[in-house]
C-alpha cells in the first residue's frame, strides 16, 4: 500500500502539471466508485498530502478526496495512448490526463466540501511536539508498532516504513506504548523523519506494484534494512533479521538490538 512517501511523491510531481488548470473531463469507468458529481470546468486550487491521502482543492471551496489503499495508482499520459488495463478513472485536462489504474479496486474517491476538516492528527514528516506523542502513548497498552501504523494517531506510516524505523530507533516492535520512554519517543520522531524524508528523496519504496505519475519504479527499496530481509544480516549487529506476524502483518526486525 502506498504510504506517506508514496503520496508525498505524487503531491509534488502533480502540483506543477494541474495547479491552476481547468478539469476538462472526468470519466468513471468503474461502478463500485460510486456516483461522482461533475467537476468539469472546475479549477484546481491547490494539492496536498494528508497522511496516505490525496486532497485536490477545486475553485468555490470544494476538495476531491483519493485515497490509493492497497494496488491504486495514479498515471500521467500526456498524449493519448490505449488505456491500460484496471483503469478506473479519467481526469482530464487540455494537455493531458490521469488515470487511476486500480488492479484490487479498494483505491476511493470522494468530492467533499472545505468545512469539515480533521488537522488534530500528527504528520510524523514535519515538526511536532514529541511530548504530545508520549502523552497520547503513554496510556495505551498495545505494541508500538500498532500505535505507529495507527492513522488516527500519526497520519501516513504503514507497514514498510513501521519496520524500517523500529530498527533505526533499536525499539522492539511488540514493546508496549506505556513502557516508551520520552527519550524513546524522540528518537522514534527524529528517525522517522530522516527516513520519511530520505523516501520521500527516492519516490518511494517499489517491492511490489509502486510507481510513481510517470510510471517510474521509486528507489528507497534499494536502503531497506529489514524490511523484506529475513534471513539476512543485520547491518548493526550481523544477526539474522527476523519475520513474525504482528497484528495480522509481516514484521521485519532484528531480535539482538532492538530491545
Ligand atoms: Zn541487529
Amino acid at each position: 500500500m502506498p504510504e506517506l512517501p508514496e503520496i508525498e511523491t505524487l503531491c509534488r510531481q502533480l502540483q506543477p502539471i494541474i495547479l491552476n488548470e481547468k478539469i476538462h473531463g472526468f470519466e468513471v469507468l468503474d461502478s463500485r466508485l460510486g456516483n461522482i458529481d461533475t467537476m468539469v470546468g472546475r479549477k484546481i486550487t491547490s494539492v496536498v498530502r494528508k497522511g496516505k491521502s490525496l486532497e485536490i482543492e477545486l475553485d468555490k471551496s470544494d476538495r476531491l478526496i483519493l485515497h490509493l489503499r492497497m494496488t491504486g495508482r495514479f498515471q500521467w499520459q500526456s498524449s493519448h495512448q490505449a488505456l491500460p488495463s484496471h483503469t478506473r478513472f479519467i481526469m482530464a485536462f487540455t494537455h493531458g490526463r490521469i488515470l487511476c489504474i486500480d488492479p484490487r479496486r479498494f483505491a476511493t474517491v470522494n468530492l467533499r466540501d472545505n468545512v469539515c476538516r480533521n488537522n488534530s492528527v500528527i504528520d510524523p514528516s514535519q515538526e511536532y511536539p514529541v511530548s504530545e506523542l508520549w502523552k497520547i502513548a503513554g496510556v495505551k497498552r498495545l505494541p508500538v508498532k500498532s500505535f505507529l501504523i495507527d492513522q488516527r494517531f500519526l497520519a501516513g506510516i504503514g507497514n514498510i516504513y513501521a519496520c524500517e524505523i523500529l530498527y533505526e530507533a533499536s525499539i522492539n516492535p511488540w514493546r508496549q506504548t506505556f513502557s516508551v520512554s520520552k527519550q524513546e519517543w524522540t528518537r522514534i520522531a527524529t528517525v522517522t523523519q530522516d527516513i520519511l524524508h530520505r523516501a520521500i528523496a527516492c519516490r518511494g519504496t517499489s517491492v511490489s506494484d509502486w510507481r510513481d505519475l510517470f510510471g517510474n519504479k521509486g528507489e528507497y527499496q534499494n536502503e531497506l534494512k529489514v524490511y523484506r530481509r529475513e534471513g539476512y544480516p543485520c547491518p548493526r549487529c550481523h544477526d539474522a533479521i527476523h519475520r513474525m506476524r504482528l497484528s495480522g502483518r509481516g514484521t521485519y526486525f532484528c531480535p539482538s538490538c532492538q530491545i
